[in-house]
């Protein structure tokens, strides 16, 4: 099987200590089964903490603290399983977030979800196209699956830099025969805020969008963000390479070049209301921005089916 993966994959590396919205708090903590026969044989005062930290049921999981934290995450934001174990000591789900894995007929493509904010730092930096590469940072080869190539069809539209971002997004959706709906501020505040939400400060946010609706000053903010249209062609070649080719239907993948626009939408207003409030709305803020995106939207399963199902031609 084929290893495909976006150029900047490999770049990433967590920032642990660093890391403002670490996905060991909050989050739950699944563990798999070899790892699970691991910790029953972990001897000493550890092996036990890790045991009783262990819910019983069907999915076994890491118990959060009173203020959500994995048990093991230490006040220096560092790992204690890590530290004290090692690396092969982790649960599969630690080992791996943010990276994430979809196999294909032909391929595995693996990536780095958007929820993780130094992974969102590395793919909304990217100043220049992304493309896709092999293991030994090849080109990916073309595929003759009819998704794949409708996806990567896509992918080139979005990336046409011969056009502005508004433009080539839409653009891109009329050549495809997909669209989004009524997408006026108001309209996109009360969507999101229809769907589930996890985080308070996201809900503020919609709820400061809705409010302001009618005085929010897009084009203002568009002509504040001319020279970085990258950052939002990086959110549509995320979400459409990650998204697209879950499926085997053409539909599917072209409700996801539907739920990148939205996406765009969404955050561009978004960024807008945060640069009216703010005076200023610079490349981290949008990171965090994105992030947070991605933690509510993309990251639960019920609301990315929710959108693409509506979405789709
Ligand atoms: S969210 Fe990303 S950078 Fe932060 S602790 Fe988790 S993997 Fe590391």
């Amino acid at each position: 099987m084929i290893h495909i993966f976006p150029d900047y994959y490999e770049k990433f590396t967590c920032i642990s200590s660093r890391c403002r919205h670490s996905c060991c708090v909050s989050w739950e903590i699944d563990i798999d089964p070899e790892t699970h026969s691991l910790y029953q044989s972990i001897p000493g005062a550890l092996g036990d903490r890790i045991r009783k930290s262990i819910s019983r049921g069907e999915d076994p999981h890491f118990i959060l603290d009173k203020d959500e934290r994995c048990p093991f995450l230490m006040s220096d934001g560092l790992c204690e399983i890590i530290k004290e174990l090692g690396h092969a000591s982790l649960c599969e789900i630690c080992a791996e977030h943010p990276r994430f894995h979809n196999p294909l007929t032909d391929r595995i493509e693996s990536g780095l979800g958007l929820c993780c904010e130094e992974a969102a730092r590395i793919i909304i930096t990217n100043k220049e196209k992304t493309f896709l590469v092999t293991e030994d940072q090849g080109k990916a080869p073309r595929s003759t699956d009819p998704v794949l190539v409708i996806r990567d069809a896509m992918l080139s539209s979005v990336q046409n830099r011969d056009l502005d971002i508004r433009s080539r997004l839409y653009a891109s959706l009329d050549l495809f025969g997909a669209s989004v709906p009524e997408n006026d501020v108001r309209a996109l505040a009360d969507l999101f805020l229809s769907l589930e939400q996890m985080d308070s400060k996201w809900t503020e946010l919609l709820i400061s969008l809705k409010e302001n609706a009618e005085s929010v000053d897009l084009d203002a903010f568009d002509d504040f963000m001319s020279d970085r249209q990258s950052e939002y062609e990086q959110l549509a070649v995320y979400i459409i390479y990650r998204h697209a080719a879950k499926s085997s239907e053409v539909s599917y993948a072209l409700s996801s070049l539907s739920f990148a626009v939205l996406a765009y939408e969404l955050i561009r207003a978004l960024g807008a209301l945060i640069y009216q409030n703010e005076g200023s709305f610079d490349t981290e803020s949008q990171i965090m921005l994105m992030r947070l995106f991605s933690c509510e939207i993309e990251y639960s399963e019920e609301n990315t089916d929710y959108l693409l199902d509506i979405l789709a031609p």
